[in-house]
């Protein structure tokens, strides 16, 4: 077994689509990033990269390449199923924590369950997603911001 961690933070601006897990959220504000900046799925990403000894989300699909401008990331999750197939693993879990002040996640979280687990081929049973706010303080709790963390458990074939 393997296990990897990942950790995402971006601003949030006006102007920008907020999409966390693949689903839309209602909100004014969104993560200011060179994908959609879905900073559930990078944070998942990066978990995923890391229990495989495969480096980090910057070498992979780097925010310098015109080709992941405006990416929808839950695509990067097809590569890191490619990826899991390659090195013989197979995700046992993950779990992963949206530290956000606002909209409330929680009727969102079986839908970007739903999306996670299908772009990975595995059962939603295996993806948790939770989430906390900051309690107004710093500039997460501002709402300027928002992070998300994300383990996972890797099971050899
Ligand atoms: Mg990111």
């Amino acid at each position: 077994m393997r296990i990897g961690f990942g950790y995402d933070f971006h601003r949030l601006v006006e102007g920008r689509r907020f999409v966390l897990g693949g689903v839309e959220l209602d909100s004014p504000l969104g993560p200011d990033a060179h994908s959609d900046g879905d900073l559930l799925v990078h944070a998942i990403v990066d978990a995923l990269l890391g229990a495989l000894g495969r480096g980090d989300i910057g070498t992979h699909f780097p925010d310098t390449d015109e080709q992941w401008r405006g990416a929808r990331s839950l695509d990067f999750l097809l590569t890191l199923r490619r990826m899991l197939d390659e090195d013989g693993y197979a995700v046992g879990n993950i779990d992963a924590n949206v530290i956000l002040e606002r909209p409330k996640l929680a009727p969102q979280f079986d839908a970007m369950r739903r999306n996670i687990a299908e772009a990975l081929g595995i059962d939603p049973a295996a993806v948790n997603v939770k989430a906390n706010t900051h309690e107004g303080v710093g500039e997460i709790g501002q709402g300027r911001a928002a992070c998300a963390m994300a383990v996972v458990l890797l099971e050899k074939h």
